[in-house]
């Protein structure tokens, strides 16, 4: 069950956000003024922080910036007051992953708690391995390295990213518009061929024998794919 800590001065807004995360299932935690907020949101089951701004004690712009430079990324949605965009703007650099601002729908907030769940599965999900073995092949995804039989090759950083985006969407074929655009990026124009060649020269340095490739394999007409077995 995930847990939620309200961070809010104002009782009525406090007691309101208590009883729809309630009912919506989460475990909750309160805070009634800044300094209580931010050492509770050490708590490591604390998995999101609803962090109005105005507070005694601390405000939610100093809970926030303190929070971030421990290193806790617990996400945070920040309560702004109407027509302070500044607030907004503030609380996204200093590190709040979203804003919500008064008065504001039950909905609305919890439509915007899930979104920032469902992003979190979605990051951890492809996470999940830092590092990749497959036939004598190993891809740290961290280190940014890659090894054969245990002898370091080196890549160029498009040669890398072109291989994990293969490794990460393995099991399905990928055409080169899609390689172009997510390992070259949109905005660059190359021409399909350069995806051709690189995989070519990833293929020399990774493949044992490059004529007969066992792991970037090629779909005539589709686009390549990463062997599955
Ligand atoms: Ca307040």
């Amino acid at each position: 069950m995930k847990k939620i800590l309200i961070i809010e001065d104002e009782e009525s807004i406090r007691m309101a956000l208590e009883d729809d995360f309630l009912l919506e299932g989460y475990e909750v935690a309160i805070a009634a003024n800044g300094i209580d907020g931010l050492s509770m949101a050490d708590d490591p089951e604390i998995d999101l922080i609803i962090l109005d701004i105005m507070l005694p004690g601390m405000n939610g712009f100093e809970i926030c910036k303190a929070l971030r430079s421990k290193n806790n990324q617990t996400p945070i949605i920040m309560l702004t007051a109407k027509g302070q965009e500044i607030d907004r703007v503030v609380g996204l650099e200093i590190g709040a992953d979203d804003y919500i601002t008064k008065p504001f729908s039950p909905r609305e907030l919890q439509a915007r708690v899930k979104s920032i769940f469902r992003r979190i599965e979605a990051t951890s999900e492809v996470n999940i391995k830092d590092v990749f073995f497959f036939k004598g092949l190993k891809v740290d995804f961290k280190q940014y390295e890659c090894y054969k039989n245990d002898e370091k090759i080196n890549l160029t950083l498009h040669e890398f990213e072109l291989l994990k985006y293969l490794i990460r969407n393995r099991g399905r074929v990928i055409n080169r518009d899609e390689l172009l655009d997510e390992v070259w990026g949109k905005d660059v124009i190359v021409s399909p061929r350069t995806v051709d060649t690189h995989v070519a020269n990833l293929r020399k340095k990774i493949e044992k024998g490059p004529e007969n490739p066992q792991l970037i394999i090629s779909i005539r007409g589709r686009g390549y794919k990463i062997s599955s077995g």
